[in-house]
């Protein structure tokens, strides 16, 4: 039963106001299938991974049987989507409830694509296949480099189609987040709510994911500029292994630093900073190299919502936001730098570094090099296998580094060392994903599990990667995503 499988559900999101949610169970759905299961996240997570396998666990996964301890609710937010303001909300997720761990950690779980609720709008409430194994991938994937995020414990098809353009099969994903709280849930609450409402959320924040500034001076000022550090850590993460998020709307932007919405997002292949991959972003708004700018415009949002609880009088309030604000660029770039320099090698810090690093992102732009692949073939020692090997720019660029390199007092081998933990071998290709996704929507999974073999240890070089590491056919056409689906 629900016990065996470790279930242990708290629910202090439902103690918040009543505004904050809406109650409302998932629909149940037809024939649920289990497709996949993370069983090293279940078993970190206290459950026993082999009765998350049984029926009755996986009409959990589908919505079909309440857990004990749970009280599901989709969550109130709202967001500027590509610059725009609107009321959003859980569409199509429903959060059962927190699992503490053994450990101690509170992390939401949340269906997603488990049917319609209050905030739906126009939507269906349902998810497709695809798209649910994708986001398990990727988010998967971003684990494994290092990256904070959002993970994904199972998928279990529907045995019901959605309707989109064809008839798609339906799945729901099991989402696992340190919490499901946006910078859109301040927004939601600052432009709807009172003040007093404003502040329970930023207490519970503090609580959740703050403890250690909770009851200091001004621990609300101290909440913004802690969640403007972690998303300069964040978004200078994602710059380091390509990771082009594609729609980093307020209400995609989590306040405890993780990536969430693995809609449209891919990884950047050849480098240049005005890579976009969505389909909606006609403008480039989410373009790889805007990134960094965007996490700073969001931030601002999240500011501005917490313009009352910084102090009284409302200009003080936009004084001190600003100032916190204008942190967060250098905070981005520190943490960059710190990220290249590991990428190169470079163990200290010389004023040169940065140019140093922008010449050979200038190379690698104008010779269409891949992004991940060049930073390993660095690392390994094969310059010689690059396209652009041999050009003046290069041979000269190189000369550099090695000279660079030689001035450092600690041996090469501690270089490659830290190379080797910072440029990855593989990553999650957009012509792989899409691969696995195509045989696993036409039932075979084994595509898809090897992927995610290979994704598990993208640091250590391994005979099984080769055909993981070789790019797209450059004849084909240009990568699209498409969100919401
Ligand atoms: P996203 O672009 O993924 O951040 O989603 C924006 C909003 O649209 C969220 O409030 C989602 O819950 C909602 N949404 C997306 N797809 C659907 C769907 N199929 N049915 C209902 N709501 C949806
Ligand atoms: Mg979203
Ligand atoms: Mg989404």
């Amino acid at each position: 039963d629900a016990k065996d499988a470790g279930w242990n559900l708290d629910n202090s999101y439902a103690r918040l106001p009543n505004s904050f949610y809406s109650s409302q169970n998932p629909t149940p759905v037809r024939s649920p299938k289990l497709v996949i299961l993370n069983s090293s996240l279940a078993e970190m997570l206290g459950f026993n991974a082999e009765s998350l396998k049984d029926a009755h666990a996986v009409d959990v996964f589908a919505g079909n049987t309440i857990p004990e301890g749970a009280l599901p609710l989709a969550q109130a937010y709202a967001g500027h989507q590509f610059g725009h303001f609107n009321m959003l909300g859980d569409g199509r997720a429903i959060l059962l409830g927190e699992q503490i761990t053994p450990k101690g950690d509170r992390v939401d779980i949340q269906l997603k694509g488990s049917g319609r609720t209050p905030y739906s709008r126009g939507g269906d409430g349902r998810a497709a296949l695809g798209p649910m194994l994708r986001e398990y991938i990727i988010s998967e994937a971003m684990h494994t480099l290092g990256i904070p995020t959002t993970r994904s414990l199972a998928v279990v098809t529907t045995g019901e189609a959605v309707i989109r353009e064809d008839d798609l099969p339906g799945a729901i994903l099991t989402r696992v987040a340190s919490s499901h709280i946006r910078v859109g849930t301040f927004q939601y609450v600052a432009t709807w709510g009172s003040e007093e409402d404003i502040k329970a959320l930023a207490d519970y924040t503090i609580k959740r994911h703050y403890p250690e500034i909770e009851g200091k001076d001004s621990q609300y000022l101290l909440l913004l500029r802690e969640v403007i550090k972690r998303q300069a850590a964040l978004i200078a993460k994602w710059q380091l292994v390509g990771f082009i998020h594609g729609v980093m709307n307020t209400d995609n932007m989590a306040i405890s630093g993780e990536t969430i919405d693995y809609g449209p997002c891919a990884f950047m292949d050849t480098y240049d900073p005005e890579t976009v991959f969505s389909s909606i972003d006609r403008q480039g708004r989410y373009a790889y190299g805007n990134q960094p700018y965007i996490g700073g415009w969001n931030l601002a949002r999240f500011a501005e919502a917490l313009l009352p609880l910084l102090h009284d009088e409302q200009e003080k309030a936009v004084e001190i936001a600003q100032d916190a604000i204008s942190e967060f660029s250098g905070h981005f770039r520190q943490h960059w730098l710190t990220g290249m320099r590991a990428k190169l090698g470079l163990l200290n810090e010389e004023e040169q570094d940065d140019a140093l690093i922008q010449e050979l992102l200038t190379v690698m732009q104008k010779n269409k090099a891949d992004f991940t692949n060049t930073f390993r073939s660095l690392t390994l020692g094969k310059h010689k296998e690059l396209d652009f090997y041999g050009t003046d720019e290069f041979s000269s660029w190189y000369k550099e580094w090695q000279e660079r390199l030689d001035r450092q007092q600690k041996s090469k081998e501690v270089s490659l060392e830290l190379m080797r933990k910072n440029n990855p071998a593989v990553i999650p290709r957009n012509h792989k994903v899409e691969e696995a996704l195509e045989a696993a929507v036409h039932d075979d999974y084994s595509v898809m599990e090897r992927l995610l073999k290979v994704l598990s240890n993208p640091y250590v070089d391994s005979s099984e990667q080769v055909e993981y590491c070789t790019l797209p056919d450059p004849s084909g056409r240009p990568y699209r995503t498409f969100c919401g689906t």
